[in-house]
């Protein structure tokens, strides 16, 4: 299995490519390909991704079939089974890297946005659980701000959901805690630009 930061590694390469459009991998997910991954699988990644029809993850770091194993939800959000999933991948298959990727132009962080600033609310109780799972960490962000440009808002807000999401993941499971701690399970932050295609990994990257 590769390390946490091996496998960052070739995210980083797998996006360049993507942007670069000089994708190869994804492509190459073929029928040899697939009935080799018939008795089991080593993703090298997992990736908490949202489930915007314009972030796949496979895609964006042009990866193929057992390459990564894909959490997707609106708002990137963490709640018990997105933990209970990670919690499955790292601890089953011996996945070191585990990516939260929040995106530019976020409809979740932009309802959540509307409901924080009054300009509209959520009737459905279900779409409720995911604004108030996203809603206190751009309480938090906004309560630091004086002035507000709706731009630099939105980005932040993007931002400030991705990390409390990580720092959800590396605190609110003993099994996560613990893998961190001995086993070198590393949990990081990117965001997605919609507009450029780049993954820019912003929080947990250890110096050096
Ligand atoms: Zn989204």
């Amino acid at each position: 299995m590769l390390t946490a930061l091996e496998a960052l590694a070739r995210l980083r390469e797998g996006n360049r490519r993507f942007v670069e459009d000089q994708m190869r991998v994804a492509s190459d997910s073929n029928p040899a390909r697939r009935a080799r991954l018939v008795s089991g699988q080593e993703p090298f990644a997992i990736v908490l991704g949202c489930s915007d029809s314009r972030v796949p993850a496979e895609l964006v770091f042009d990866q193929g079939l057992g390459d990564l194993f894909v959490i997707r939800v609106a708002g990137n959000i963490v709640a018990p089974s997105q933990i209970g999933s990670v919690e499955f991948a790292a601890s089953r298959f011996g996945t070191r890297l585990v990516v939260v990727m929040g995106h530019s132009q976020c409809g979740g962080i932009q309802a959540t946005l509307e409901e924080i600033l009054g300009r509209a609310s959520t009737q459905s109780r279900n779409l409720r659980s995911i604004v108030d799972r996203i809603r206190p960490a751009i309480e938090a962000m906004l309560a630091s701000r004086n002035e507000i440009d709706s731009c630099t808002i939105m980005r932040d807000a993007v931002r400030a959901n991705v990390s409390a999401s990580a720092d959800h993941l590396r605190r609110g499971s003993d099994l996560l805690e613990q893998l961190i701690r001995d086993d070198g399970l590393l949990v990081v932050g990117a965001e997605y630009s919609l507009e450029t295609g780049v993954v820019n990994f912003f929080d947990g990257i250890p110096a050096g």
